[in-house]
């Protein structure tokens, strides 16, 4: 079988201008980062937002990832493929940008598969434009202005211990989720315990995907929490005046990047917090532009519903022009087959009892997307191993609940493997039935809002805080930051923070471990049950089979 990196280097690209012009932006709207990648100069986007148009906004989300693979990204891009070049409308998709650790760890890049990619895949998932390298400096090198403030007199009494900033990297290394820092003599610093969190879960990047200009990205930053004096005072970054360096580094980050796909289709790039530990969308910019130029925006939030899709209605959408006007939710037979037996040892033979058990965790995903009031479609992303009897099972299973079901496969036939599918998706962008209500509201108190969330979206039975976890809510209480949006950080594989627990589970308790406040993002993080901000490598990491040959022409990336 052809491999997703083959396929993109067969593929052609058009010069990133034609790309541009599709979508109403000519070469000088555009700085270029070689002849297939760019980013879209302020004056455009600034022209550009000023207009009135709004296209439709397509949501694309998923049941819970499994090993058996969901294809996600596959569909988003093969959907906007298909309205681009099938119905031949004005589309721009809109995705987050990979993180290289997961690159070179589990999960592989971010990209989309087969037919249905963004390219040039390998910059796209290593370098790009450099915006994850340009967020690496500016967290690093706010932690380093806090040390040196502490080390060269410390006015305002800092307590080093109580630093609440993490350091960053974007690479999955467990070894560095807690270190010290300033060891030996007393010339190296001020020694205090610190962390690494992955780039894309710290609050720089949320910041980035929530800025709407470069002033607001300075505000933001200073608004970071640092981390508390030795008499219990909260330190914010604007009271050190590291915001406009900070800001100096992230400017040119804040542009959205256009790429296109391997049909030609338009598409920005940019932004990547993951959706477990973090917010889980691209940029609110590129998202807020692509709505004003063009027809049909097709975005993705990360994981399954409950972690993406949940942030996406409740938090990121308060952010942008408008409100989705349709849901798509992704599934496949083979992850449902794994949601009932654990396993994938027998994902190829047929299994109708395993995929109706399964299809409890789609029904759950479904119903909870739909309870939104945004009108939602399934879309089965067809596997060379799925049965005529499985596609037609999951079909009816989701008719029965009153929402549509199109069997799509844009990764063996790119555009074409699903024109109905995307005209279904169109027309339900068009049918403006979307009638949007949020699972909490926006004065409920952080335990409210926890409780709606895990009671509504996860169907948890009981909601426990650990003393940590009780601690830290009645810290934000006293900062006076309690009534924020909250950002569950929860396993992705499982509604509940038990990630063995697969399916639909009811009747159970979530365990809140840690609450933290990101109050340049403008929210509050959640921990729950074990999750982490650094993920580590597995026992064979992707690395191990990457390569590049002496032309520099990279392989093994999926
Ligand atoms: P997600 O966004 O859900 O993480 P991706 O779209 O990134 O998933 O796809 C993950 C991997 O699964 C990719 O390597 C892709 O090529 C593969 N994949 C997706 N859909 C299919 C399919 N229908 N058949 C075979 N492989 C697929």
């Amino acid at each position: 079988m052809t491999s997703d990196i083959q396929i993109a280097q067969e593929s052609h690209s058009l010069p990133i201008d034609e790309i541009a012009t599709k979508i109403g932006l000519n070469l000088a709207d555009i700085e270029l980062y070689g002849s297939n990648k760019a980013k879209i100069k302020w004056s455009a986007i600034n022209r550009s937002m000023a207009q009135d148009h709004l296209g439709k906004l397509i949501l694309v989300t998923s049941i819970s990832p499994t090993p058996a693979g969901e294809g996600k990204s596959t569909m988003t891009i093969g959907l906007g493929d298909a309205i681009n070049n099938q119905l031949h409308q004005k589309t721009l998709i809109a995705l987050r940008e990979p993180s290289m650790g997961p690159v070179f760890g589990l999960k592989g890049g971010a990209t989309g598969g087969g037919r249905a990619q963004v390219i040039p895949m390998e910059d796209i998932n290593l370098h790009f434009t450099g915006d994850m390298h340009a967020l690496t400096a500016a967290i690093d090198t706010l932690a380093a202005l806090v040390d040196n403030y502490i080390y060269q007199g410390n006015e305002l009494n800092l307590d080093p211990e109580r630093i609440l900033l993490k350091r960053g990297i974007d690479v999955n290394d467990r070894s560095l989720r807690n270190i010290t820092v300033g060891q030996g003599s007393k010339f190296n610093g001020i020694e205090h315990k610190s962390s690494f969190a992955i780039t894309v879960a710290n609050e720089l990047m949320a910041i980035l995907c929530l800025a709407t200009d470069i002033d607001d990205l300075k505000k933001r930053i200073g608004l970071m929490l640092v981390g508390y004096t030795k008499k219990d005072q909260p330190v914010y970054v604007k009271e050190l005046g590291f915001e406009g360096a900070i800001a100096a580094l992230l400017a040119n980050a804040l542009k959205p990047n256009l790429v296109q796909t391997i049909e030609h289709t338009p598409a920005l790039v940019h932004g990547g917090p993951f959706a477990n530990i973090a917010h889980g969308a691209n940029s609110v910019i590129a998202s807020n532009l692509a709505l004003h130029l063009s027809d049909y925006v097709l975005t993705e939030a990360g994981f399954g519903s409950d972690l993406g899709g949940q942030k996406f209605m409740d938090f990121v959408s308060n952010n942008l022009a408008k409100k989705p006007d349709a849901c798509v939710v992704v599934a496949t037979v083979r992850a449902l087959k794994y949601q009932a037996e654990g396993t994938t040892d027998h994902l190829d033979d047929e299994n109708l009892t395993a995929l109706e058990v399964g299809f409890k965790n789609l029904e759950r995903h479904m119903n909870n997307m739909r309870n939104y009031g945004v009108p939602v479609i399934v879309l089965i992303n067809h596997f060379a191993t799925d049965t005529p009897a499985e596609l037609n099972l999951l079909q009816k299973l989701v008719t029965e609940q009153g929402i549509k079901a199109l069997v799509v496969d844009y990764h063996e036939q790119g555009s074409k493997g699903g024109i109905a599918a995307a005209q279904a998706v169109v027309d339900l962008a068009n049918s403006n039935q979307s009638n949007f209500v949020s699972t909490y509201k926006k004065d409920d108190s952080v335990k409210t809002k926890i409780d709606k969330i895990a009671t509504n979206i996860y169907h948890a039975s009981k909601v426990e805080y650990s003393e940590k976890a009780e601690n830290d809510i009645r810290e934000l209480e006293k900062l006076g930051k309690d009534k924020l949006p909250v950002i569950i950080a929860k396993t992705q594989y499982s509604f509940t923070d038990n990630q063995k627990l697969l399916g639909a589970p009811t009747d159970f308790t979530l365990h809140v471990t840690g609450a933290s406040l990101k109050n340049g993002a403008g929210f509050i993080v959640i921990t729950t049950g074990h999750v982490l901000d650094m993920p580590g490598l597995p026992k064979h990491p992707a690395a191990l089979d990457i390569d590049v040959d002496n032309n520099g022409k990279i392989s093994g990336l999926f």
